[in-house]
C-alpha cells in the first residue's frame, strides 16, 4: 500500500509573542482522510497554530506545508483549505441563504445550488429562509461550518468547534463531522480542550502542552483501550503493594506516598480488587483510567498554562 498522503505538514514551527514562545519547534502530520484531533489544554497554543497554518498569522520561524507546497503566500494551497476560526459573525436580521450569499460572493460568483447544498450538509435546509436571529448557537455554529464548505474544500479546519454548546449542539456538530468525513471524503482537522470531544470522532491525534507537542499518533493505539492505568488506595499500603506485584497480569507498578499506581487489562480489574480485598486490605478506592487519559488529566489539573 502506499504511504498515506500528508496534506498538512508543519515543520520545527515557532511563534513568539514577546518573551512568550507559544508555540515551538512544532512537527504536524495530518494525512488526507484524517479527522486529526488537535488536543490542548487551554493557553498550549492551538489557535496560534491554526493561524499560521491558515496564514492569518505569520511563523517566527519554520515552515507550514499545504498538499506539499510551501504555504507561505500561496493562494492556490489556501483555496483547497476551509476554515473557522472563531465564532462566526452573521447578519443576524437577514436569513441564514442570504448570509451564506454574501461570504459566497467572497469567493466570486453566488452559486444558489451550492449554497442549498451545504446547508443541506450541515442540517439547514429547511431553515434556510430563516433569521440566523432566530437560530441557536449549535445552528450558528452549523452555519458558520457551512460557509466554509462553500468553495468546497479537501481540509476543513476547526477551532474548538463544540466550544460553549449544549450537549444536543455539540453531539450535532461530531455528527457533522463524522458525516463531512465518510459520506464527502473530506479531511478534517480539529482542535479541542476536551480529550472526550476528540477521542469520539478523531481517527489520529496529538497532544499540545506549552506550544510543544508531547505525543502524535493513532487514537487507538494512544488512547490503548486494552491496557488500563490504575491508581489504589488501601491500608496499609505496603502490603497491597507485595500483593499487587505477586500477581503477573499486573505491569508498570509503582508505590506513591499514599497509593500505588499500575496497568492491568480492563479485564483483569475485578480479580485484582477482589484478590485484595480477600487477603485482608482495606481498599478505600481502585480507580482504573486510560493511560492517555491520566497523562491527559495530569496535564490539565496543572494550574494555567506559563510561559518561560
Ligand atoms: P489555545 O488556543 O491552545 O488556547 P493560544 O494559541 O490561544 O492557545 O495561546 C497560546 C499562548 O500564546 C497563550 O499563552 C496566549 O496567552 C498567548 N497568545 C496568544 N495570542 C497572543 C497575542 N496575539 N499576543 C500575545 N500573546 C498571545
Amino acid at each position: 500500500m502506499n504511504d498515506p498522503e500528508i496534506i498538512l505538514q508543519t515543520r520545527q514551527l515557532n511563534k513568539r509573542y514577546g518573551k512568550r514562545l507559544a508555540v515551538r519547534d512544532l512537527d504536524l502530520e495530518v494525512r488526507r482522510g484524517d479527522i486529526y484531533g488537535f488536543l490542548g489544554p487551554n493557553g498550549a497554543g492551538k489557535s496560534t497554530t491554526i493561524r499560521m497554518v491558515l496564514s492569518l498569522i505569520t511563523p517566527t520561524s519554520g515552515s507550514v506545508q499545504l498538499f506539499g507546497t510551501e504555504v507561505n503566500g500561496n493562494r492556490g494551497a489556501l483555496a483547497r483549505v476551509g476554515g473557522l476560526v472563531e465564532r462566526p459573525d452573521f447578519y443576524l436580521y437577514l436569513s441564514a441563504m442570504k448570509n451564506m450569499e454574501i461570504v459566497s460572493a467572497l469567493y466570486g460568483a453566488v452559486d444558489k445550488k451550492r449554497i442549498m447544498e451545504v446547508l443541506d450538509i450541515v442540517g439547514l435546509a429547511d431553515r434556510a429562509r430563516d433569521r440566523v436571529k432566530a437560530y441557536s448557537h449549535g445552528m450558528k455554529q452549523r452555519l458558520g461550518i457551512a460557509q466554509a464548505l462553500v468553495a468546497n474544500p479537501e481540509l476543513l479546519i476547526l477551532d474548538e468547534p463544540t466550544n460553549g454548546l449544549d450537549p444536543q449542539g455539540m453531539k450535532e456538530v461530531r455528527e457533522l463531522i463524522l458525516r463531512l468525513n465518510r459520506d464527502h471524503g473530506m479531511t478534517v482537522f480539529l482542535s479541542s480542550h476536551l480529550l472526550h470531544e476528540i477521542e469520539q470522532v478523531a481517527t489520529r491525534m496529538c497532544i499540545l502542552h506549552h506550544g510543544t507537542l508531547v505525543v502524535q499518533g493513532s487514537v487507538r493505539e494512544l488512547l490503548n483501550r486494552e491496557r488500563t492505568a490504575v491508581r489504589i488506595h488501601a491500608e496499609p499500603l505496603e502490603e497491597a503493594f507485595v500483593l499487587l506485584q505477586g500477581m503477573d497480569w499486573i505491569a508498570d507498578i509503582s508505590r506513591h506516598d499514599d497509593h500505588i499506581a499500575c496497568t492491568m487489562a480492563e479485564a483483569d480489574l475485578a480479580r485484582t480488587n477482589t484478590a485484595l480485598v480477600n487477603a485482608g486490605t482495606a481498599v478505600s478506592s481502585f480507580s482504573p483510567r486510560r493511560s492517555l487519559e491520566d497523562y491527559f488529566l495530569g496535564i490539565t489539573e496543572q494550574k494555567e498554562e506559563v510561559s518561560e
